[in-house]
């Protein structure tokens, strides 16, 4: 059942016309394209959702405008001169309702792209970022490492300066698109920190390089299997050489280069989260108000109306974070005076909408599901695969508590 009110949460002031038309637009391209993808085959169906997405000109939102000619098709609108939030999180929240494979195809577009975006030369921006724009060249974001996760500090790979190259040993973990990625923002030691004193000197020394994938010394050393399969991998370096051309930003400002693409992903991870709640509420209004149990419908007991006013509530206050997130990130960008928000970054902000809208996404999924009765837990229903779907959300790109971390120290700090 297509409600009519679907889109009408994007008519709050946090939006333009812009964004409303991509929504509408990326709704109805959904509805009609991304029912018949087999998900059997999790590499080909990635792929194939990165060069659909790609085709239809909706990645030219994953880099900056001068980089999307070419992949707009000829569509109305376009991207916006840099990575815009608000794009992004519209994006993210249109494809999460409809396919989880699609929000993540499009994510990793832009979060394993987003260090070229930000700090990669002008030549590598002109040999990647269109590339990703079309859906030609799958990119992955390469950070976490078995000793290295919510403990960024304590990565060990190194990188070691060797005449025109950087020399990788070392190995990452939990990387999305590892084994079908074309290219990889890898972050190593390099070193710059080593005078400094522990533990500032875990974030000092780490540098970002773009490894392409067949490299000689990069393999995949292990594909990882998770209860929401997408492509993620293991992958490790030996004496692997990258020039120094690849090398994105300055030497040991790879920590805040991680930071800075963390921070734009966060609210879309939010995003993300916030569009499974909506299919979520969307599957359990219906399924309420068709299941017949006691000689009325399921939706005319007072307890189910109760789950479902909890749900609605639990929807709009994390999207209202993370609307806010994603409009004072773009008002900060657009305002060189620095006096947005006082001046400072949207750190709290993007960890709070993080925080929010993936906690309460469980929530109002693990009501779906209780609304579903058997249903809810039979392999294929929709429920189940969202039941599976939000749970890795809680933990990546910072775990909820990394997030209440992150919003505390900022109290304290200001
Ligand atoms: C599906 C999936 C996809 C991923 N994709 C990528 C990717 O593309 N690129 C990439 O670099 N990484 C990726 N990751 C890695 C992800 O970012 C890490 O899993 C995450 O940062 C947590 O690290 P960890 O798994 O090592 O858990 P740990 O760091 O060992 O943390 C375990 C748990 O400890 C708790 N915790 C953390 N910090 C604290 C604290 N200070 N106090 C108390 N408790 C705490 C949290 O509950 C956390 O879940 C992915 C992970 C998953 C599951």
């Amino acid at each position: 059942m297509v409600r009519p009110d679907r889109l009408a949460h994007l008519a709050l002031p946090f939006f333009e016309d812009g964004h409303r038309a991509l929504a509408g637009e990326l709704d109805g391209w959904a509805a009609r394209h991304l029912t018949g993808i087999d998900h059997h085959d999790t590499d080909r169906a990635c792929r194939t959702l990165v060069r659909m997405l790609g085709d239809a000109g909706f990645l030219r939102h994953c880099v900056p405008a001068a980089y999307a000619q070419g992949a707009a098709h000829g569509r109305a609108g376009g991207a916006s001169t840099a990575l815009e939030s608000r794009a992004l999180v519209v994006c993210r929240e249109t494809l999460a309702r409809h396919d989880g494979l699609a929000d993540f195809a499009f994510a990793m577009q832009g979060l394993g792209s987003g260090p070229v975006t930000l700090a990669g030369s002008a030549a590598l921006q002109a040999e990647v970022l269109p590339r990703v724009a079309r859906g030609e060249w799958i990119a992955a974001f390469a950070l976490s490492e078995p000793e290295a996760g919510s403990d960024v500090a304590a990565i060990a790979c190194t990188a070691r300066d060797d005449g025109d190259a950087y020399v990788l040993d070392g190995e990452k973990t939990w990387i999305s698109n590892g084994g079908i990625a074309d290219f990889y923002c890898v972050f190593a030691r390099t070193g710059e920190g080593d005078a400094v004193s522990a533990p500032r000197r875990g974030t000092r020394g780490l540098s970002a390089f773009l490894v392409h994938a067949g490299t000689p010394g990069f393999e995949i050393a292990e594909r990882i299997e998770v209860i929401a399969p997408h492509p993620l991998a293991r992958l490790r370096f030996t004496a692997c050489r990258v020039p120094k051309s690849q090398l994105l930003g300055a030497p040991g400002e790879g920590f805040k280069l991680a930071m800075r693409t963390l921070d734009i992903f966060r609210a879309s991870v939010a995003a993300a989260a916030l569009g499974f709640a909506r299919r979520a509420l969307d599957e359990a209004l219906a399924h309420a108000q068709g299941r017949r149990m006691f000689g009325q419908h399921l939706a005319d007991f007072q307890l189910s109306q109760a789950t479902l006013g909890d749900m609605a509530a639990d929807i709009d206050a994390a999207a209202l974070l993370t609307y806010r997130a994603a409009w004072l990130r773009d008002r900060s960008e657009a305002d060189a005076s620095g006096d947005v928000n006082g001046g400072r970054r949207t750190t709290r902000e993007a960890a709070m909408a993080k925080l929010v809208a993936t906690e309460n996404a469980q929530r109002v999924i693990d009501r779906a599901l209780q609304l579903h009765g058997g249903h809810g837990v039979r392999v294929g229903s929709v429920v189940e695969s969202l039941y599976r779907e939000i749970r890795a959300l809680r933990i990546y790109e910072g775990a909820s508590e990394v997030q209440r971390l992150i919003i505390g120290r900022d109290l304290l700090s200001a």
